[in-house]
């Protein structure tokens, strides 16, 4: 009658892995994540049509994250109109949300913009147009990176 044993079974596990940073995914994961035309631009560096994509002319107030990650990258404050056909900003929403790395691709001399917690390509960002705004830079980004999320 006393041979009831206490079992251990119930004690959840802890996974380390929730806590690991997401740029660890393989290919694999992304491609299962996101779809064709995302992977193609956040994982391959590629470029979306100008004038095609979601955001380019939009003007809805918000923060504007990661598409692959949520990482919070730009805000409607920073962005600007500069008719090339995708979203425009002077600025990240801080130093730090982006990295840069110099991308001589293409025969350009251009400066690549990547998210720096997932490191997916988000565009380039140019310098000294002219075009009037507070740092005289335009983050060039694809509209198929970002992910808007609008001020309630
Ligand atoms: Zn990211």
């Amino acid at each position: 009658m006393s041979n009831i044993e206490k079992t251990p079974e119930s004690v959840p596990a802890v996974t380390p892995e929730a806590a690991s940073p997401q740029a660890a995914k393989t290919d694999q994961q992304w491609r299962d994540e996101l779809t064709p035309a995302e992977f193609d631009v956040l994982r391959r560096s590629g470029t979306e049509r100008p004038f095609t994509g979601e955001y380019w002319d939009t003007h809805t107030q918000g923060v504007y994250q990661c598409r692959a990650c949520g990482a919070e990258l730009f805000t409607s404050g920073e962005k600007f109109d500069s008719s090339c056909g995708w979203p425009s900003f002077w600025a990240p929403l801080a130093e730090g949300n982006v990295r840069y790395i110099h991308d001589r691709s293409l025969g350009m001399d251009r400066v690549e913009v990547r998210c720096a917690t997932c490191d997916s390509h988000l565009g380039h960002v140019f310098e000294g147009e002219g075009l009037g705004n507070p740092t005289d830079q335009r983050f060039c980004i694809n509209s198929v990176s970002l992910k808007l999320v609008p001020a309630s």
